[in-house]
């Protein structure tokens, strides 16, 4: 008879010892994608014995992070389903239960070798130049004798009995992967304080999780064999592993924040759209061409195939992440765009101090972030636009749309509509420089005060008829009107931006300006 058509469960299991890193992020969206590629089911696990390490605060910013990515799971934190618990520290009495069943089976043997005494086996080593493995020295001790050594009140730990020879496992990416046994000897399953290792966890996890494909990052590779041991203890099935690559900078050192934004609602807070980064993340190790950059996160699971993934390193590159944002930004419609900049706005909280937002996005996204970040932190509440400066913001989106690679451009190029003029030394200066200035914003100020209808088609003409009738070079021209109405030298588009001002504040404005000459 055929067997029964495998069910695919996988699961992402980020240690909490931090925010996701990208390269996480990026596993925990493999998994997803792979999960619901063949109809599979998704579960996340929290990796938490590292107690030194491990804090809560770091799970709800995994939990969000993920949220934020769009990657819902079928079973874990806040999914309770049939393999509840999802935190390795609540699992405890089942890692122990199988402990009692290796033990049973004679698969572990407990040893008493003291700290100093393994200590002494490695200096050896050391002078012999070869790698240390345990000596497998308590391997043989009777059963008797052991007992009567605990009853005494020796520390001992349990150690897997490790079979001579070879360990294969299979990797989608690389094929069959060998290890020889004498390279790692009979490892440590429960230390002496009672507590389990990592190993023993993950495979007593798997097992009990029916995970049938284990998807993480290749650091792990040499993890796997013990593992593999483990499984093989247990008589429990071994599953397919997909090791991918990590994520590099482009200097090939492992990404860091060294590299730059290394946390989604960093990126975020800069302004890229989570939906560039997902791809990107996928699209970075795989052909893309410019018609995926638009992908949503349905595209991705029905046309991503992380069995295609290579296994030379991924190289994250900051710039073409940010090429790709402007290219999404451009292929966004006028409401979309509209929203999205609202959203971010409301988040970095443009809406509530536009001129103090406006100082820290003209330092650069990067201060930006660091901003929100520290608010965010204090939870301090964002706040929404009102109702005028929503209707701004959705008039300029498509003004700036082609200026933007990342959504905080738009606050130093259009943040001076959300609030008075004002001009710095800078501007004052570069005015003053400028051939003409106060006759032409003089002269513009009373033209536009006498349009009947404040239409672009209307503004247009007027403003190019100004050079030739003040005898002023057209760029002097609008250096002037640009300066003058916003205090800076970059702006959307002069005859658009007038017109979003209305002809009142726009010929307000030049007057003002010229004033200043
Ligand atoms: N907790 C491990 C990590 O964050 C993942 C281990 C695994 O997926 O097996 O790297």
């Amino acid at each position: 008879m055929a067997e029964p058509p495998q069910k695919i469960v996988v699961r992402f299991a980020p240690s909490p010892t931090g925010y996701l890193h990208l390269g996480s992020a990026r596993t925990g969206l493999y998994n997803y994608i792979f999960a619901r590629r063949n109809a599979g089911h998704f579960i996340l696990r929290i990796e938490d014995t590292d107690l030194s390490r491990s804090t809560d605060e770091a799970i709800l910013q995994i939990v969000s992070s993920m949220r934020e990515m769009g990657l819902e799971w079928d079973e874990g934190p806040e999914a309770p389903g049939a393999h509840a618990p999802y935190r390795q520290t609540e699992r405890q009495p089942i890692y122990h239960e199988y402990i009692e069943k290796l033990v049973g089976s004679g698969q572990l043997y407990a040893c008493f070798c003291t700290p100093e005494e393994l200590e002494t086996e490695r200096q050896a080593a050391q002078a012999e130049k070869r790698a240390w493995v345990y000596s497998g020295k308590c391997r043989a001790l009777p059963a008797e004798d052991a007992e009567r050594r605990r009853a005494a009140g020796e520390p001992w730990t349990l150690r897997m009995r490790v079979p001579p020879g070879k360990t294969v496992f299979h990797d989608l990416l690389r094929g069959p992967v060998e290890f020889d046994n004498d390279t790692f000897g009979d490892f440590i399953v429960q230390r002496s304080d009672g507590t389990i290792t990592y190993n023993l966890a993950v495979v007593v996890d798997d097992v009990s999780m029916e995970i049938s494909h284990v998807i993480r990052g290749d650091d792990h590779i040499s993890n796997t064999p013990k593992q593999v041991v483990i499984y093989e203890a247990l008589g429990a099935a071994v599953p397919e592993f997909l090791h991918m690559p990590l994520l590099f900078g482009t200097d090939k050192k492992k990404l860091s924040k060294r590299h730059g934004a290394t946390k989604l609602e960093q990126l975020t807070a800069e302004g890229f759209l989570v939906d560039v980064v997902r791809n990107y993340l996928c699209f970075l190790s795989a052909e893309f061409d410019e018609s995926m950059i638009a992908w949503t996160l349905d595209d991705l699971v029905e046309k991503f195939d992380v069995l295609k993934l290579g296994t030379s390193a991924s190289i994250f590159d900051p710039e073409k992440l940010r090429w790709m944002n402007g290219r999404f930004i451009r292929q966004l419609g006028d409401v979309e765009l509209g929203e999205r900049l609202e959203e971010y706005l409301t988040r970095v909280g443009f809406y509530r101090e536009p001129a103090a937002v406006e100082v820290l996005a003209k330092a650069g996204p990067e201060a930006l972030a660091a901003a929100v970040e520290g608010a965010e932190s204090a939870h301090a509440p964002a706040l929404p636009p009102d109702e005028e400066q929503e209707g701004l913001t959705r008039i300029l989106a498509p003004l700036v749309r082609e200026k933007m690679d990342v959504l905080a451009d738009f606050i130093p190029m259009a943040g001076w509509f959300f609030r008075p003029l004002a001009f710095g030394d800078e501007a004052v200066e570069r005015l003053q420089a400028t051939p003409s200035a106060a006759e032409v914003l003089r002269e513009a100020a009373v033209v536009l005060a006498g349009l009947d209808v404040w239409a672009v088609e209307r503004i247009e003409p007027l403003v190019r008829e100004l050079p030739q009738r003040l005898g002023v070079k057209p760029k002097a021209v609008f250096a002037a009107l640009r300066l003058g109405m916003s205090g800076q030298s970059v702006t959307p588009g002069l005859f658009e931006s007038l017109w979003v001002l209305g002809r009142d504040d726009a010929v307000g404005r030049l007057s003002t300006a010229a004033a200043l000459l």
